[in-house]
C-alpha cells in the first residue's frame, strides 16, 4: 500500500477538515490538500518525468509546502529525499547526486546555495514558496496512488556516517506504516482533534511522524518562524489546543527555562515526544514538574525510524514505583512491532542487566543503504539490525543506554560524525592531525571539540579554522572549542586515543552547567 492512501482516505472521509496550518491560518483543507499534491504530482510527471521508482529531493526549512511536495511525490510511487536544511550546500549536493535525484524541491537561501553547486548537472530545481509553486496548484492532477509494495522506498534518508560519507537509509512504505501505526501503540493516542506542530525539521523523525497525523485527519502546523522558538510555541499552544510535537532534549530544556520565566504551564499542549538523543534524569523531571505530564520518550534510528523501544507517559510521570527513577533514566520498552536484543559481539543475547550492542528486528528496519551493499551488510546480520548503540536491558525490558560503539556526537539532537569534522579541518594548510571528540554539556548534551597538532611555524588561530569549517560543513557541526596539542595520544598502533583525549577534558569542567 503506498502512504498517499492515507491522505486521499482522510480526504474523502473529511474534506473539510482544516489540514496545512502556517501559524493559526489554515491554508487548505483536506480536500485541498490532497487536491493540490495531485496536481503537483502531474506537474511533477508532466514537466519533469517523474514516474515510479524515481527520487525528489527535498531541501527546504520547514514549511506547509514540504508535505505537498512529499506527497505530490509519493502520489506518483517516487521516493523523497529529506535533505536537512541546515547542511551545506555542498553536503546536500552530494547527496543529491548520490541518490540520482531527478528533481530539488527548495526555497530561500537553501535554494541559492545548491543552484550554484549543481550549476553543471542542469537538475531542475523548484522554489516551494514562490510563485512558480502556487502556478502547479492548478496543473491537470493525477488519479490515485500509484500502487506501493510494502519493500518500495517512499523516503531516503542520509545519515552520516564512520566513514565520513553519509549513507541514505531506504526507508519504505511498509517500515513508515508500521512506524506510525507503533505511534498509536506505543506512542499517543493521535486524534482528529490533534495538532502535529513542526518545530523540529520536518526532513527528520518529526516529518515522518507527519503520516499518524494524516491518517487522523488532524492538523498539520508550521510555525511562522519555521523553526524552533520557544516563546512562539507558548504563543500557539493554548489558541490550536491539542499541540503533539517531536523534540531533541535541547528543545526540551529550552521549553522548560522558558516557560519558568513566563509561568507558562504547558496549556494547549497534548503532548511532546523526546528523544534523539540522551535526556538528563533532572531535566525531565523539571519538564514534567513545569509543564506537566505530557512526555513520552522514543528511541530510534533511522534505521528503524522513530521506533525501537518507548518509555509511555503515565512511565515518565511515575514517582510511585519503587525503580522509577532508573526506569526515567532508561529509553523504554520496546515498540510493539520489534523485537529488541542486548547482544555480544557475536550476536549472543546477553542476560538482562549486562552491556551489550542493541539490536533490532522487525517491521520498521530498513531494508538498507541506497547503494551501498557493504553497509548494508555491516548494519543488518541474519535479520537484525546493529544500531551501534551500548546499553543494556532490565529484568522487565526496559532499556537503558550506556554509550555508543561508534564515535558519533549528538549535540543538539543533531548527530555528528568526528570523521567529517576531522577530514575538513585536515585539508586546512595550518593542520597536521585533528582529532574530534564530544564533550557533555548541559545545554546541548555535547559540543564538538577539536584537538589540533599544527604544522610547524603555523600559529594557533581559532578563527581561521572556524571560517575553514563554515565553509565546508554544516554550521552546527563545527568545533565549539580547539585545543591544540604538541602531539596526539596514540596506542602502539598509531590508533589515536580518544578515550585519552576525553580525559583531558574531564579536567575543564563540563560548560552551560
Ligand atoms: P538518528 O539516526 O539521527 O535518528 O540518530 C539515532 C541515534 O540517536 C541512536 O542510535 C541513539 O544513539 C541516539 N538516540 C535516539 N533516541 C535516543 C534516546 N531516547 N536516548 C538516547 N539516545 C538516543
Amino acid at each position: 500500500m503506498n502512504l498517499a492512501n492515507w491522505l486521499e482516505r482522510a480526504a474523502l472521509l473529511h474534506p473539510h477538515a482544516p489540514a496545512l496550518l502556517r501559524g493559526t491560518s489554515v491554508v487548505a483543507d483536506y480536500a485541498e490538500f490532497y487536491r493540490r499534491s495531485r496536481a503537483i504530482a502531474g506537474a511533477f510527471r508532466s514537466q519533469y518525468g517523474i514516474s515510479a521508482g524515481d527520487r525528489v529531493a527535498i531541501f527546504m526549512h520547514n514549511a506547509p509546502e514540504y508535505l505537498e511536495a512529499l506527497y505530490a511525490t509519493l502520489l506518483l510511487g517516487a521516493a523523497i529525499v529529506p535533505i536537512n536544511a541546515k547542511l551545506h550546500p555542498r553536503e546536500a549536493a552530494w547527496i543529491v547526486r548520490d541518490t540520482a535525484a531527478r528533481l530539488v524541491v527548495s526555497s530561500g537561501q537553501e535554494l541559492g546555495g545548491l543552484q550554484a553547486q549543481l550549476e553543471a548537472e542542469q537538475l531542475p530545481m523548484l522554489d516551494a514558496t514562490g510563485g512558480d509553486w502556487r502556478a502547479l496548484h492548478d496543473a491537470d492532477p493525477v488519479g490515485q496512488p500509484v500502487r506501493r509494495g510494502r519493500d518500495d522506498i517512499a523516503w531516503i534518508f542520509y545519515t552520516s556516517g564512520t566513514t565520513g560519507r553519509p549513507k541514505g537509509v531506504m526507508q519504505t512504505h511498509g517500515n513508515l506504516q508500521a512506524a506510525s501505526l507503533a505511534y498509536f501503540t506505543d506512542v499517543d493516542a493521535a486524534e482528529r482533534a490533534d495538532c502535529a506542530l513542526y518545530a523540529a525539521p520536518m526532513s527528520h523523525g518529526a516529518g515522518s511522524y507527519n503520516f499518524v497525523f494524516t491518517l487522523r485527519a488532524a492538523r498539520h502546523v508550521v510555525p511562522a518562524s519555521g523553526g524552533f522558538d520557544p516563546a512562539e510555541i507558548q504563543n500557539l499552544a493554548p489558541r490550536l489546543r491539542n499541540v503533539c510535537m517531536f523534540a531533541a532534549p535541547t528543545m526540551v530544556r529550552r521549553m522548560v527555562s522558558h516557560a519558568r520565566q513566563t509561568g507558562f504551564d504547558g496549556d494547549g499542549l497534548k503532548t511532546i515526544v523526546y528523544g534523539g538523543g540522551p535526556m538528563y534524569v533532572a531535566d525531565i523531571l523539571d519538564a514534567v514538574d513545569v509543564l506537566g505530564p505530557r512526555f513520552v520518550q522514543i528511541y530510534g534510528q533511522a534505521e528503524s525510524p522513530m521506533t525501537i523501544t518507548a518509555l509511555s507517559r503515565s512511565r515518565v510521570a511515575d514517582r510511585d514505583h519503587p525503580r522509577w527513577r532508573e526506569r526515567l533514566a532508561s529509553v523504554g520498552a520496546p515498540h510493539a512491532c520489534v523485537e529488541v536484543k542486548i547482544a555480544d559481539a557475536d550476536g549472543n543475547e546477553l542476560p538482562r542487566g549486562e552491556t551489550g550492542e542493541v539490536l533490532v528486528s522487525g517491521a520498521t528496519v530498513m531494508t538498507g543503504y541506497w547503494q551501498n551493499e557493504r553497509a548494508t551488510a555491516d548494519a543488518i546480520r541474519d535479520g537484525w539490525l546493529w544500531t551501534g548503540d551500548l546499553g543494556s536491558m532490565d529484568v522487565d525490558g526496559f532499556v537503558t543506554l550506556r554509550d555508543r560503539s561508534k564515535d558519533m556526537i549528538i549535540s543538539g539532537g543533531s548527530n555528528i560524525y568526528p570523521r567529517e569534522v576531522e577530514e575538513v579541518l585536515l585539508a586546512h594548510p595550518s593542520v597536521a592531525q585533528v582529532s574530534v571528540v564530544g564533550r557533555p554539556d548541559r545545554e546541548w548534551g555535547e559540543v564538538v571539540i577539536a584537538f589540533v597538532v599544527l604544522e610547524p611555524g603555523h600559529p594557533e588561530d581559532d578563527g581561521a579554522l572556524d571560517l575553514h569549517c563554515i565553509a565546508n560543513i554544516a554550521r552546527f557541526k563545527r568545533p565549539k572549542q580547539y585545543v591544540y596539542l604538541g602531539d596526539l595520544p596514540k596506542n602502539a598502533y598509531g590508533k589515536v586515543l580518544k578515550t585519552e583525549l576525553r580525559r583531558l577534558l574531564e579536567d575543564d569542567p563540563p560548560t552551560g552547567s
